[in-house]
């Protein structure tokens, strides 16, 4: 397999260091692992020749295939099994949450999956990867700690320093879950929904893991830059939502839906989140919100796509949700320990 340096196009999207131990102030929840032997099937096998990427950055790395994955790292080969091993457990997870056939391909070729724990390789590679653009952009470019494109399906990743392999699989699980929605989809760059791949993948996180990785939007630099880090705890975001929902305060969906990723604020992103919890709340909508994906072929299919599954302008889904969230009770989303200082539960 040949691998290049993916060429970044308009939906290549960056991954801000956010890391779940920097959002939660602890260290990120260990993903539950059976003891078990190894499985090839999910740890692959070696590849010996050198890739593109190895050959750009004239290093050496730790690489494997497995059914639908190439993965490198510059983590030793046992770090390499371990993370392969991670994406094909959350490919065979997400089939089933999609009721996807065990034998399902999402992408007609193998998505590649780079885990660079190297800071000067990760900005030798960005360098490169940015080349063309004016100095100060590759500048403010050394601060991402990913990107990922959906064709071919790449994500790459920087394990920042002191990050535990359970904070980079989460940090992986975050671009690897809009690959899948891109994969179910069938959809290209432009299918690509801010609100929607965002909340989607943060649903996941959360759901699967208590935690929050490393996203397209870095919550706390959104924080430091609007002032406000109120949002930065997803225990309080039904609370919060509730709150601003009460005092008119929240952003429609109409305002919100077709707006490009860095133009959607946290409140709204959370919101999103939301919506989507609404949209999956029993397996009969869970249904209903596959159908939805499914349709969404580009970013222009949202309106259709509602009134075919829902038979709802958007107006109508707004208003469902808002009915439909002021009847939640907050509950904690996040699988952190507890200090000894705090006290009390923690759902109300
Ligand atoms: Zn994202």
């Amino acid at each position: 397999m040949k691998i290049l340096i993916v060429s970044v196009c308009s939906v290549a999207v960056i991954l801000a260091l956010a890391p779940a131990a920097a959002f939660c102030g602890e260290k990120p929840p260990k993903p539950e692992e059976k003891p078990e032997m190894e499985d090839p099937s999910l740890t692959g096998e070696e590849v010996k020749e050198a890739s593109g990427l190895e050959n750009t950055l004239a290093t050496t790395y730790a690489k494997r295939q497995s059914t639908h994955f190439f993965l490198e790292t510059s983590y030793p080969m046992e770090s390499a099994k371990d993370y392969i091993k991670f994406c094909e457990v959350q490919y065979a997870d997400f089939l089933k949450w999609a009721d996807l056939p065990k034998d399902h391909n999402l992408w007609g070729q193998r998505a590649h999956i780079v885990v660079i724990g190297n800071k000067g390789e990760w900005e030798a590679l960005l360098r490169h990867q940015y080349r063309s653009l004016p100095p100060k952009e590759q500048e403010l470019r050394m601060k991402i700690g990913g990107f990922w494109d959906s064709h071919p399906p790449v994500t790459f990743n920087l394990s920042h320093e002191g990050a535990t392999p359970e904070a980079d699989k989460l940090h992986i699980l975050h671009s690897l879950t809009h690959l899948f929605l891109h994969g179910l989809t069938g959809s290209g760059g432009d299918g690509f929904i801010p609100w929607l791949y965002e909340a989607f993948s943060r649903h996941r996180e959360l759901e699967l893991f208590g935690g929050l990785g490393g996203g397209c939007i870095a919550f706390e630099t959104q924080a430091e830059r609007g002032k406000d880090n109120s949002w930065n705890d997803p225990d309080d975001w039904v609370k919060l939502l509730k709150k601003q929902v009460m005092q008119k305060d929240d952003e429609e969906f109409v305002m919100f839906w077709h707006k490009n990723l860095m133009d959607v604020s946290i409140p709204t992103y959370v919101k999103s989140w939301s919506i989507i919890q609404f949209l999956v709340r029993d397996d009969a909508a869970k249904g209903d919100f596959l159908r939805f994906l499914k349709m969404l072929k580009t970013k222009n299919d949202q309106a259709k796509a509602l009134k075919m599954v829902y038979n709802f302008a958007p107006d109508d889904l707004e208003r469902e949700w808002r009915a439909w969230i002021k009847k939640q009770k907050s509950k904690k989303l996040t699988r952190r320990e507890k200090k000894p200082s705090e006290s009390g539960g923690g759902d109300d």
